[in-house]
């Protein structure tokens, strides 16, 4: 592990990290700009698979940071990626929202409405849209045996102070009590997720690190893929749960003014 200065590309989190839903932390500006200014590289990771990666750029670039699609990486876009290796083209039902449908339907997936097609995969993500209609469809597939891919394992979506609403784990677990079938989960913190990125941009795993709040996704998701790692305390995590966790990261700080501090 070389020194948190010496980094090259840095993996970011985004809610908890460097904002908590509309409000940047202080310094994360800042921190973004060093980035920029002394020819760092930065993705947002982000396991969300609700919204389009349009709407994050819009977020992004709203509240002051330079973000193109080359500083965005989703769970959506994991689960393309991985899909689109196993066969391009499929036909797939999904458990999502719209926006999630028309990422796929843009990446060349046949998405379909209705189970009476012969499908390819069931995807499941982060469906703030969700309905009856479509656990029961769900269900149906698991049954007939299709392969079951869900875009990220998070339980709940941190919705502001001490409220949460279930994600696209939860969604997985009810499915999984009724059927019995387990999914297999893209997003954070499979390897993969770091690993398309390192390919993509051609950077070492020893010039990375990954920066994040919460310990069973983002922090797992370094350990797994061999980066250096470092947990901040302004979102999910306090010190109580680190000490529990099993994902122990390189580093832990307050916010990311301490590491601006350090690397600047
Ligand atoms: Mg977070």
């Amino acid at each position: 592990m070389n020194k948190l200065k010496d980094k090259k590309l840095f993996l970011l989190d985004m809610d908890g990290t460097i904002y908590f839903e509309n409000t940047l932390f202080p310094y994360a500006l800042e921190f973004i700009d060093l980035l920029n200014n002394t020819k760092r590289e930065y993705v947002f990771l982000t396991n969300n698979s609700s919204k389009s990666c349009k709407v994050y750029l819009d977020k992004l670039n709203k509240l002051g940071i330079k973000a193109s699609m080359d500083n965005l990486f989703t769970s959506s876009l994991a689960t393309i990626y991985y899909l689109n290796n196993i066969k391009k083209g499929a036909t797939i039902y999904v458990v999502g929202t719209k926006a999630l449908k028309e990422e796929f339907k843009e990446s060349g997936f046949n998405v379909v409405e209705d189970i009476h097609h012969d499908i390819d995969f069931l995807v499941v993500g982060y469906d703030n849209e969700l309905n009856y209609q479509k656990l029961v469809d769900a269900v149906h597939l698991l049954k007939r045996d299709v392969p079951f891919i869900a875009t990220n394992p998070d339980l709940v979506y941190p919705a502001g102070k001490d409220l949460f609403y279930p994600d696209c784990g939860s969604f997985c677990h009810m499915l999984e009590v009724a059927t019995g079938r387990k999914p297999f989960y893209l997003g954070k913190p499979r390897k993969e997720m770091i690993e398309l990125i390192l390919d993509k941009k051609g950077y070492r795993k020893e010039e990375t690190i990954l920066i994040g709040d919460r310990l069973y996704t983002d922090i797992a998701c370094g350990i797994n893929a061999g980066v250096t790692t470092a947990l901040v305390l302004s979102g999910e995590t306090n010190e109580e749960d680190l000490l529990t966790s099993p994902f122990k990261p390189d580093y832990v700080f307050d916010s990311i003014k301490d590491i601006y501090d350090i690397i600047k």
